[in-house]
């Protein structure tokens, strides 16, 4: 499993984020990661990870006005987008959608399946 794929994690609570970043380090992939969703604009573009996890609630710029802004640059919007929420209600996802995710995953993360549906994500056959 490796391949050194890297993931850019975007997360403003540090045990959530420190939860994710050592099971995705355990799953073999390199991570980068940051708590502002200022700073996930600029690293997008700067790192070029493979994919990128996206907290919705975020303070300052949203998951969501990140996203936007990920997908509407045309160095960034190749760059699939996962977005992570605690909020699992009907709606999150089509919003998440909207702004352009590629995909969806609500926290908790299920810590025993969460590298096999990164890999999911990331296979070139994707049809989600
Ligand atoms: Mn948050």
């Amino acid at each position: 499993m490796k391949g050194g794929k890297k993931i850019l994690v975007v997360e403003d609570n540090i045990m959530n984020l420190d939860l994710v970043r050592e099971v995705l380090k355990t799953g073999g992939f390199s991570v980068v990661a940051t708590q502002s969703g200022k700073d996930a604009v600029e690293l997008a573009e700067s790192e070029q990870p493979d994919l990128i996890l996206m907290d919705i609630q975020l303070p300052g710029l949203d998951g969501l006005e990140v996203t936007r802004k990920l997908k509407s640059t045309s160095t960034t919007r190749h760059i699939k987008v996962i977005a992570l929420t605690a909020h699992a209600m009907s709606g999150d996802e089509e919003k998440a959608r909207r702004a352009g995710c590629n995909g969806y995953i609500a926290k908790p993360i299920s810590t025993t399946n969460f590298v096999d549906v990164i890999n999911g994500y990331l296979a070139p056959d994707d049809a989600n």
